[in-house]
């Protein structure tokens, strides 16, 4: 199976028993209408998804996750979703967001409107560079498109 299909498959997502992590991002609300491209240098402990901190197997019951690996190797680029405002809760899902060795299985961004952006994000112009980056956008890209689905369908529901 490629990376791509396991990203698409929403049901294989919530059955990853794996490292989950949550991770809440200021950003100014023109980049979220403008649907602004951004890097994000992750944390190196991160709130367990999972269980908020209460403990369970996905976080070796700690509650938090710890990340392997320099700020370089924690760094993701994503293109934030064109248009979202403050009135949709955004989370982002992205499997394996920094590779397999990563000790993160999928990691939950949050992306919320704020006056500054968090400082470990910033915005960067164009296009992500050429190699591993690049894919890894481009799946990102596929699962946000997947997620606003998923959003779109919920507010219809009410
Ligand atoms: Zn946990």
């Amino acid at each position: 199976m490629t990376e791509l299909a396991r990203v698409f498959d929403p049901d294989e997502l919530d059955d990853d028993d794996g490292p989950r992590g949550r991770l809440a991002v200021d950003v100014p609300a023109p980049w979220l209408a403008e649907g602004a491209t951004v890097e994000i240098v992750v944390p190196a402990v991160l709130a367990c998804a999972r269980c908020e901190g209460g403990g369970c197997d996905g976080c070796a019951r700690s509650g938090g996750l710890r990340l392997t690996g320099d700020a370089a190797a924690r760094t993701l680029q994503l293109t934030l979703p064109r248009g979202a405002s403050d009135a949709v809760r955004l989370q982002l899902r992205l499997a394996r967001p920094l590779g397999d060795d990563a000790g993160l299985d999928q990691l939950l961004i949050e992306p919320r409107s704020a006056g500054a952006p968090s400082p470990f994000c910033r915005r960067i112009e164009g296009a992500a560079p050429a190699g591993v980056i690049a894919t890894r956008t481009y799946v990102i890209g596929a699962a946000v498109v997947g997620l606003l689905a998923i959003v779109a369908a919920l507010l219809g529901a009410r």
